[in-house]
C-alpha cells in the first residue's frame, strides 16, 4: 500500500505579532489574541515586556529617518507591550490582513486597528511585513527557548493534510 505523504509545507510560518503600550492600556490584549485563535492560528510564543530603546531602534531600524521616528520610541516606550509569534499556514499575510492598513482611517472594519484605533500614531497592535521580516523580529523579541513547538488536537480540521 502506498503511504499518502503528508504536506505539511507553509504550515510552520511564524510572525511577530505585539500589542502596542496602548493596546495594552486600553485591555485589549485578550481581543487581539481571541482574533488569532479562532481564526486557527497557533500561539507558540508570549510574553509582556517593557520594550528597551534599543530593542525598538533595531525592531524599527528602517524606520529611522522618518519624521515620526521619536515619537514612535516614545509611545514604544511608554509602558509595557505584550508580544506574541504565531504560527501558522499563511500567517504572515493573514496577520496583516487582520491587523488592517497603518493608518486606521484606511483600516476595514472588521480588522483590528478598523476597529479599535482612529489615529496612525495609536494603531494598537504591530505585524510583521513579511516573511524574512518576521524572521529578523523573532529573534529579537524572542530567545529560541522561549518559543514552544506544539501541535494542535484540531490540526485536521484546520488543514487539508
Ligand atoms: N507610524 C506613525 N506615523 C506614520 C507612519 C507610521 O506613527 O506616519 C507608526 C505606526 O505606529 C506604525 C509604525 O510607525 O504602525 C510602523 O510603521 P510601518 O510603516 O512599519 O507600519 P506597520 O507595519 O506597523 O503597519
Amino acid at each position: 500500500p502506498t503511504t499518502k505523504k503528508k504536506n505539511f509545507s507553509g504550515i510552520k510560518e511564524r510572525t511577530l505579532v505585539a500589542v502596542k503600550p496602548d493596546g495594552v492600556q486600553r485591555r485589549l490584549i485578550g481581543e487581539v489574541i481571541k482574533r488569532f485563535e479562532q481564526r486557527g492560528f497557533r500561539l507558540v510564543g508570549l510574553k509582556m515586556l517593557q520594550a528597551s530603546d534599543k530593542l525598538l531602534a533595531q525592531h524599527y531600524v528602517s524606520l529611522q529617518r522618518k519624521p515620526f521616528y521619536s515619537s514612535l520610541l516614545y509611545y514604544m516606550t511608554s509602558g509595557p507591550i505584550v508580544a506574541m509569534v504565531w504560527e501558522g499556514h499563511n500567517v504572515v499575510r493573514s496577520s496583516r490582513m487582520l491587523v488592517g492598513s497603518t493608518d486606521p482611517a484606511e483600516a476595514a472594519p472588521g480588522t483590528i486597528r478598523g476597529d479599535f484605533s482612529v489615529h496612525i500614531s495609536r494603531n494598537v497592535v504591530h505585524a510583521s511585513d513579511s516573511v524574512e521580516g518576521a524572521e529578523r523580529e523573532i529573534s529579537l523579541w524572542f530567545h529560541r527557548s522561549e518559543l514552544i513547538d506544539w501541535e494542535g488536537c484540531d490540526h485536521k480540521n484546520i488543514y487539508h493534510i
